[in-house]
């Protein structure tokens, strides 16, 4: 089959680890026959200071003309001085707004093979977890009324959350469907012991809960949840929760990974075009010295083939060859202490799993 690809390279480190995810998508396609034509976009930084605009009308309307979006990452010091609305990370946001992308699907999975990363007991991870945050993307209390006004102590600031049962339904159904995916276990994340807005996402999430009797499905209070995660996080399959708690949660989360390098991400809407990006940023600090882990955004190309083309058998591939390269020892500088050797640089990284397809 035929796929158009927009690549939103963007900056840092995200011209390196994209590219090392053509690598390994390419090699897939040719192993099963597909066609993946890749065109890149401008994002970020670069585009700033190429166009003025960190998200140019162009690439806008180049991922509204694709199948789907890899993004590396953007943004770095020399942007940092940027007004507020022209930051490069402003872009993300536009972005995933004009694509109507309301869903984050963030797997946190601690490999195996990368046990010692975690920071978590040995006792309390065991033989490595697999959990798979689902989070509301556009609504919320990053998209709600905000201002200045008087208040009781003279001015303050004021931003609002707010969830519409539609929205509230849309996420929740990509969470039970996801869980009917996977082990059929659904936590629902709120503070409905002290918020409205969680208050009608719960008796929403309980509604629907009806509606998938093979889910084993439970809420939690989001501060009982942010102890859970580090207690055992073994209890969890999939968790859904609103933006801001998916934004923190999906943090914790990848830290007891221990490895920001290795973890991908989809944002999805209503058709099957998604964006697909590593959670990590663009890692300035190691840029242009092909040093950094290609992993997160290798395995977004494989979120990318399983989620938005239905080529599930092709991803297991890639999964399964990331699997075997970690198994066999294999490792970037980030997923090593300084005294275990010398670490693959990412170019021989990429070569190691492309090698393992
Ligand atoms: P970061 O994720 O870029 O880096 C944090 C640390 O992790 C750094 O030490 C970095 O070297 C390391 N790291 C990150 N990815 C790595 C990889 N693939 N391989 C090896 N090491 C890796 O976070 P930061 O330093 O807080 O942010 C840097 C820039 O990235 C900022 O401008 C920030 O706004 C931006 N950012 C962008 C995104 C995005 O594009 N989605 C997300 C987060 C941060």
């Amino acid at each position: 089959m035929d796929f158009n690809i927009a690549l939103l390279r963007g900056d840092g480190i995200g011209p390196e680890i994209v590219d090392s995810a053509v690598v390994i998508l390419e090699k897939t396609a040719v192993r099963f026959g597909h066609r993946f034509v890749f065109t890149p976009y401008l994002i970020g930084g670069c585009a700033i200071d190429a166009t003025g605009k960190p998200l140019p009308q162009e690439t806008v309307d180049g991922c509204l003309a694709s199948d789907s979006v890899l993004l590396g990452a953007v943004g770095g010091p020399k942007w940092d001085d940027q007004p507020g609305d022209n930051r490069p990370e402003k872009a993300l946001l536009g972005i995933r707004s004009a694509l109507g992308l309301y869903t984050n699907l963030r797997p946190a999975k601690l490999y195996p093979a990368l046990r010692a990363a975690s920071p978590l007991k040995d006792g309390i991870v065991g033989e490595g977890f697999d959990l798979m945050i689902v989070r509301e993307l556009t609504g919320g209390i990053y998209f709600g009324e905000r201002g200045y006004r008087q208040g009781r102590f003279g001015e303050e600031a004021f931003d609002t959350e707010a969830y519409s049962v539609t929205e509230i339904e849309r996420i929740g159904r990509v969470a039970f469907d996801t869980a009917m995916k996977r082990s059929r276990r659904l936590c629902s994340i709120d503070k409905a012991n002290v918020l409205e807005s969680s208050r009608l996402w719960r008796k929403t999430m309980h509604a629907l809960a009806e509606e998938y009797p093979e889910v084993e499905y439970r809420d939690m209070f989001v501060d009982n949840a942010a102890m859970q995660l580090v207690r055992d996080p073994r209890q969890f399959d999939v968790i859904v929760t609103s933006n801001m708690f998916g934004d923190i949660l999906s943090d914790e989360a990848s830290q007891i990974t221990g490895s920001i390098g290795m973890l991908a991400s989809a944002s999805l809407g209503a058709s099957t075009r998604g964006m697909y990006e590593p959670i990590h940023g663009s890692a300035p600090d190691i840029a242009g010295q092909d040093r950094a882990n290609p992993i997160a955004t290798i395995l977004s190309g494989a979120m990318m083939l399983r989620y938005s083309f239905g080529l599930a058998e092709e991803a297991d591939c890639i999964e399964a060859a990331v699997d075997s390269v970690l198994n066999a020892g294999y490792r970037t500088a980030d997923l090593m202490g300084a005294e275990e050797g010398a670490p693959l640089s990412c170019s021989e990284m990429t070569q190691k799993i492309a090698e393992a397809l």
